[in-house]
């Protein structure tokens, strides 16, 4: 019965324990297709930050994890953090977060600085879901399983098909097409991959196309100069995603420690100092391990950001800060949504 009271108040204590949201971003931009929801529009970011600010101060992930040491954490902070590593971090976002004086920080993808390809689940939207024609019946060997799907006549995707279905998402559980369903199917099987693997996978399904290796302007990553223009006045700070943003808990320790190392000295050596963050690629429970995290504190970073919901408060381990993901909702929605994550 004790031992029942004192869970009772100890969960009332940490429910009035002061926590700081990080809300999780990827990309600010105007965006027709966005099937895995990522894209937020430049006007909708505004309105994000304009809720904000009328009630918030922003906090940088560093000041966060010394504030938690140091077991003060102040009330109304918050964070904001965009993964990935995508130019519009530079072209659209840096513009509002200076006109906010909001503070943020860049998680970058290292293979993807100055490369011409697209992330996997970009090069994938390109070949299945634009317009365009793909043979009728689909076979490939994913590493050592076989993949089939007949398109039937959604083989011949024109503009009128992909006008009609550009909103769709793999959020909805229903598939609107077979085109859909190939992408959702696609997806399942490329997430777990390694880099090359995937990208064996993508040069079979293109040669089955004309859509070229090279990726469009609008989902490039940001080259080294511009990580330096990004970062340059200190309002965003950049943090580490690891080289070919792969699912960590897949790989071997020594591929683990490559990934996480190497993006690690690549950033510093683009940058000139030492870089302080780093977040897991995917970031849920299932994409790192307790190896992971011992991997990531040996190689220097002081803290390490997840993909899932929670605030972080004064015992929050600092290499597994959760996150609150934010989707393209307009100012209102933006403010309701924030009152949920600050319950939680
Ligand atoms: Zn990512």
């Amino acid at each position: 019965m004790i031992e029942k009271v004192h869970k009772i108040i100890s969960r009332a204590n940490n429910r009035k324990a002061v926590g700081v949201p990080i809300l999780l971003y990827h990309r600010v931009i105007e965006s027709f297709s966005d099937p895995q929801l990522l894209c937020v529009t430049p006007q909708h970011f505004s309105e994000h930050l304009d809720v904000l600010r009328k009630n918030h101060i922003p906090i940088s992930l560093e000041e966060l994890v010394s504030r938690e040491k140091n077991c003060s954490l102040q009330p109304n902070r918050i964070a904001v953090t965009f993964d990935d590593g995508y130019a519009d971090n530079l072209i659209n976002a840096k513009p509002i977060l200076e006109r906010y004086d909001m503070l943020a920080t860049v998680f970058i993808t290292g293979a993807n600085i100055d490369g011409v390809r697209e992330f996997w689940w970009d090069e994938l939207e390109r070949i299945v879901l634009q317009p365009g024609n793909l043979p009728r019946k689909i076979e490939l060997d994913i590493a050592g399983k076989m993949f089939f799907r007949d398109l039937s006549e959604a083989n011949d995707y024109g503009e009128k098909e992909f006008n009609q279905f550009h909103m769709w998402n793999v959020l909805e559980t229903e598939d609107m097409n077979p085109r859909s369903e190939l992408y959702r199917s696609l997806c399942q099987f490329l997430h777990p991959l390694t880099y090359d693997e995937c990208q064996k996978v993508l040069d079979k399904l293109r040669a089955l196309t004309n859509v070229s290796a090279e990726g469009r302007a609008t989902h490039r990553s940001m080259s080294a100069d511009e990580i330096i223009l990004l970062t340059k006045d200190g309002l965003i700070k950049a943090g580490a995603h690891t080289m070919t943003h792969p699912v960590l808990a897949r790989l071997p320790i020594e591929q683990q420690r490559d990934e996480i190392n190497k993006n690690k000295v690549q950033l510093e050596d683009i940058l000139g100092y030492k870089v302080a963050g780093f977040s897991y690629p995917y970031g849920t429970k299932a994409d790192y391990t307790k190896t992971t995290k011992k991997l990531v504190q040996d190689a220097g970073f002081i803290y390490a950001c997840a993909n899932y919901y929670g605030q972080t408060r004064r015992w929050t381990d600092p290499f597994e800060l959760p996150r609150f993901l934010v989707r393209d909702w307009d100012g209102d929605e933006f403010a309701r949504q924030l009152q949920t994550f600050l319950q939680q």
